[in-house]
């Protein structure tokens, strides 16, 4: 007897029939980021956001109260933002450094939907030495090619022009290391921006550690490229993200209130 072979649903976002129903998602998405951020261990204080932008006002972005733990954040707590930085929707203020890079970073992209910033352990260790990432692992080859170095710290970023030389910076890549400070990553949906930072953040760790204690092997440049095909994708970067939100829906369903 022969089976009929089962066809395998497609793997890739949803898509949604209205705009309202895509902001529910995303901002749903949005608070299991901050969740996650916790997780890692991504907090210093108040520093650090995820942003996405609004699919019914996307001149407008949804970003973290300033000053609420990312891991008590609900998709209710959420406040939006216009391009004037004034808060249009939530309880909260918007700390003003979101604000200036954030804000010119969806503007000079229109095809990012998230960007996540945070002042993790790793990332700004990397950031010091003003070097990018090299391919020494299967992991970090998502970044070849596809990151640059900012390298005009000029204290806490607070002004718009700094942010668009920041996203003048970040050109048509998926990150940019911000020397002396940390990482930022953007995607086509939360999913993929926070996937990209979390996997980022571990590379930076792991060149660390290599080089630490010896100097590790690099991967050649077609290597390299073929493998950031397979790993660096905007498909393979919303998809790696799917276990962790599995996991912190399960286990934090106030995130989604
Ligand atoms: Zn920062």
């Amino acid at each position: 007897m022969t089976e009929a072979p089962v066809k395998a649903p497609a793997i890739g976002p949803p898509t949604f029939a209205t705009p309202e129903e895509e902001r529910r998602h995303r901002k749903q998405r949005l608070a299991a980021g901050f969740r996650l951020f916790n997780r890692f261990g991504f907090n210093e204080g108040v520093a650090g956001r995820i942003t996405a932008r609004d699919p019914v006002r996307p001149d407008h972005f949804w970003v973290n109260p300033f000053g609420m733990h990312f891991g008590l954040i609900r998709a209710s707590d959420l406040i939006l933002v216009n391009h004037q930085g004034e808060v249009v929707e939530g309880r909260y203020p918007v700390n003003q450094a979101a604000f200036a890079i954030h804000s010119q970073v969806h503007a000079a992209r229109p095809d990012v939907i998230a960007a996540a910033h945070a002042h993790s352990i790793y990332g700004k260790t990397w950031s010091t030495l003003g070097r990018l990432l090299t391919p020494i692992t299967q992991d970090v080859c998502a970044f070849y090619e596809d990151h640059a170095v900012f390298d005009d710290y000029t204290g806490v970023v607070n002004e718009i022009a700094e942010g668009q030389r920041i996203a003048k910076s970040l050109g048509d890549k998926k990150a940019v290391i911000l020397r002396n400070h940390g990482l930022l990553t953007v995607g086509q949906n939360v999913d993929e921006a926070v996937w990209w930072f979390v996997t980022m953040e571990r590379s930076c760790q792991s060149q660390l550690m290599a080089e630490a204690v010896g100097k590790p092997v690099e991967i050649d440049h077609e290597n390299a490229v073929r493998t950031r095909g397979q790993v660096g994708s905007h498909l393979a970067g919303w998809f790696q993200f799917q276990p962790m939100w599995q996991r912190i829906a399960k286990e934090e369903p106030d995130l989604l209130d």
